[in-house]
């Protein structure tokens, strides 16, 4: 018998009342930090008061029309992520998997009217995570999420993340963009070396490339800038935006530079729920939190603080914790330990943690975090981890008996 809701995923048995800032009520009446942050979603934590308030407004009024009208609330959005970005033009989704959609199907559209359809390829990268579309999973071509589906879109030539000597050699007349995290997220917190970012832009610039970045899960100020480029100087020709900028609202965002953008005339995309008003009004009050002046500048300082903390962490616990990675409030935990049991450990401490590729647990806490709450997780996590320690010596015991 299949459960009414879809079995695809393998959850925690776990479910909530509901949450304020940074912490969760679950059903079972305990309190939750919640450093899952719905998977780098909740940027402005639980119930933020103006984002609240947005929604409610809002929601009297008008919620959808539809894209045969215009819409103030998405052309008020879009100008202000031009405004705030390397772009001149956005179009909103409703995810991630639809923002790079749109990126995808931009890049190859380019090519084609500029008079060289054959540049439809383009060079993704190992351990990448781009969505769960059918494109989305050809451009990151993980084996095991496209088995039994098909054959696949083609056109994505995948070399290792960082290898800038590996991207040179996939190139091809036929290739005309290269997709990128800046940092990868699904696949483990993946920070490539300093310039990676500046050098495929180089190459791009050089092979006449476009540069598609994906920052649905860097963006919106995870690491503690805007965008992730901004860390390396760089622009890209198209990115995508989706996780955070809606605050938990379902909500994505294609951005793109005028000249990138040049096919995508009347007719050429579109979306029935993209850029609604109720989307687009939550997302225009995360960005006033966000882009408030000195917020990003709190991110980054928090982030630094955090990461130190949990080296400390690390250091106290190498049977547990092999390695602290990540940026601003995109950090993850390499453990030693399967890293599902650091996840439940965790849990069972009432710290929320996502995992992640390369046995790494995510922690993605709200952005409006306070150090004292850093604190609070740090002191959770450190009786996980000695949880973890008494389970691996008693079991150490056990075999020796
Ligand atoms: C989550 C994620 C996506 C997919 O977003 P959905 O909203 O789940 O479709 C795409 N790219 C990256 C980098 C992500 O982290």
């Amino acid at each position: 018998m299949i459960a009414p809701l879809l079995p695809t995923y393998a959850r925690a048995d776990l479910a909530f009342e509901r949450g304020e800032g940074a912490w969760l009520v679950g059903t079972d009446g305990k309190r939750y930090l919640d450093f899952a942050g719905g998977v780098a979603v909740s940027a402005l934590g639980h119930a933020h008061p103006k984002l609240v308030a947005a929604i409610t407004e809002q929601a009297a009024k008008v919620w959808h029309v539809s894209n045969l009208f215009r819409i103030p609330e998405a052309e008020r959005l879009a100008e202000r992520l031009v405004a705030a970005s390397f772009a001149d033009t956005v179009f909103f989704a409703n995810s991630g998997a639809e923002a790079m959609e749109c990126a995808i199907k931009m890049a190859r559209k380019y090519h084609a009217v500029s008079g060289k359809p054959e540049k439809y390829r383009m060079v993704a990268f190992e351990g990448a995570f781009h969505g769960r579309t059918l494109a989305t999973l050809a451009a990151a071509g993980i084996q095991k999420y496209l088995e039994g589906f098909g054959p696949r879109l083609e056109g994505f030539d995948h070399v290792p993340y960082g290898d800038l000597a590996a991207v040179k050699k996939a190139i091809t007349p036929e290739t005309g963009a290269i997709i990128v995290e800046p940092i990868q997220g699904e696949g483990g917190v993946r920070v490539p070396q300093a310039g990676f970012l500046k050098a495929l832009r180089e190459l791009c610039d050089d092979k006449g490339l476009l540069l598609v970045l994906d920052e649905v899960q860097t963006g919106i100020g995870r690491t503690g800038k805007f965008f992730a480029y901004e860390w390396a100087g760089i622009e890209p020709d198209i990115l995508a935006a989706a996780k955070g900028l809606g605050g938990g609202f379902p909500i994505g965002a294609c951005l793109a530079k005028a000249e990138a953008a040049k096919g995508m005339t009347a007719g050429t995309h579109g979306s029935t729920f993209g850029g609604n008003p109720l989307a687009t009004t939550v997302a225009g009050a995360v960005l006033d939190v966000v882009l408030e002046k000195g917020f990003l500048d709190r991110v980054a300082r928090t982030g630094l603080l955090f990461k130190q903390r949990l080296a400390e962490i690390k250091d106290r616990h190498p049977a547990v914790i092999a390695e602290v990675r990540g940026e601003g409030l995109l950090l993850g935990l390499r453990a030693v330990v399967p890293v599902g049991d650091l996840v439940a450990a965790c849990r069972a401490e009432g710290l929320l943690t996502a995992p992640a590729g390369e046995n790494v647990a995510r922690l993605l806490p709200p952005l409006i975090i306070s150090e004292t709450e850093v604190g609070e997780a740090m002191t959770r996590l450190d009786a996980a981890c000695a949880k973890i320690e008494a389970t691996l010596a008693a079991q150490a015991r056990g075999a020796a008996e």
